[in-house]
């Protein structure tokens, strides 16, 4: 059968094999029929040969963690021929931690954790893959053309559940949301917020290309000025941008008892001057809390279905602005500028 593979660490081994192995009984009792998988930075950074681990004692890393499926087999009975099925990325960590010992493995606290498609684990690119009960996702039928927008979904399920676990310190009716960066991540994560009533404000330094529509298609407002300059003080912020002038920012605008949720990972290694002891002053006069957020676990993947079940299908068809065949997996795993969303297609 077909997977997408890499050689960690090497840049350039991006390859298709047409002969893997189909997968391995102990990977799972449910048998999955691959249907689509999207496409990430992470999996561009992995291609490049900046991240991702080969299982142990193996070359090449089969790629995919967005996945969608179709059950083929399940005799359990947990899920039936022909669902609708999504794979958890993460598995807990061998010793366990006490997070992954109670299956909060998003919370992982000695690394030790694996991925499937990124660090350990064969991915889901290939034909065919299994997967234990517990970590099969049910889809809602109707989401056969979108259900690889489930595993960025559940990470933002999770930044909001955090959202709102720390929002319950006191009393707390949050009014305004904003969301910086009109990716994926901050799409869905504006999605979201609408979901739970707020004036949603996405904000993002594109002035064309589909990313405004789709902001304004969800009743919230598209902003691209810098955060500085915005007339209003929200709630709570989640930052999906990552780029540090923009969080810094982004950090000083959540108004009182303002919640700043980060989920944009850094590169690091650049340095710009901003004033810390402002920073300071603003978070403990108006109790604010900025916290980072990664990851999901079981329970945000199935307040992810329940989020996409309830949204939009062809708002969502929309963010995906790329479908392409297996065979032309060398483009899809190739950056290009306009795009949201880049889907490897298994049925075409
Ligand atoms: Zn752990």
């Amino acid at each position: 059968m077909r997977a997408v593979t890499v050689t960690p660490g090497m840049p350039d081994s991006l390859r298709l094999v047409d002969d893997w192995p189909e997968p391995a009984p102990e990977e799972g009792a449910i048998l999955v029929e691959a249907l689509a998988i999207g496409i990430c930075g992470t999996d561009l950074e992995i291609v490049a040969g900046e991240y991702g681990e080969a299982p142990p004692g193996q070359e090449r890393l089969v790629l995919g963690h967005e996945a969608l499926g179709r059950v083929l087999e399940d005799p359990t009975g947990t899920l039936h021929p022909g669902d609708l099925v999504a794979g958890v990325v993460r598995r807990p960590d061998p010793v366990p931690c006490p997070n992954c010992a109670v299956d909060e493995w998003d919370m992982c606290r000695n690394g030790q954790y694996t991925e499937h498609g990124i660090k350990g684990l064969p991915g889901y690119a290939r034909d065919r893959w299994r997967i234990q009960p517990k970590f099969a996702v049910g889809l809602d039928p109707a989401l056969a053309p979108v259900g690889m927008l489930l595993e960025p979904t559940s990470v933002v399920a999770k930044a909001w559940d955090h959202i709102e676990r720390i929002g319950a310190r006191a009393e707390w009716k949050p009014q305004t949301a904003l969301v910086t960066g009109a990716g994926p991540i901050g799409l869905l994560a504006a999605l979201l917020a609408t979901q739970r009533g707020l004036a949603v404000h996405v904000l993002d330094r594109n002035t064309t290309g589909p990313k405004p529509d789709l902001v304004r298609a969800l009743g919230a407002t598209y902003h691209t000025v810098p955060v500085a300059e915005l007339d209003f003080e929200p709630d709570v912020v989640v930052e999906c941008t990552g780029a540090p002038p923009v969080l810094l920012d982004a950090m000083r605008k959540a108004g009182p008892i303002g919640i700043v949720c980060l989920t944009g990972v850094s590169s690091g290694g650049r340095s710009i001057d901003f004033d810390a002891g402002a920073l300071n002053r603003d978070l403990v006069l108006e109790n604010n809390v900025v916290f980072g957020s990664v990851n999901a676990n079981r329970r945000h993947w199935d307040m992810a279905a329940e989020a996409l079940a309830r949204a939009d299908r062809s708002w969502l068809e929309s963010l995906i602005t790329r479908r392409l065949p297996v065979s032309a997996y060398a483009e899809a795993y190739t950056h290009t500028g306009g795009d949201i969303k880049t889907v490897l297609d298994f049925t075409i």
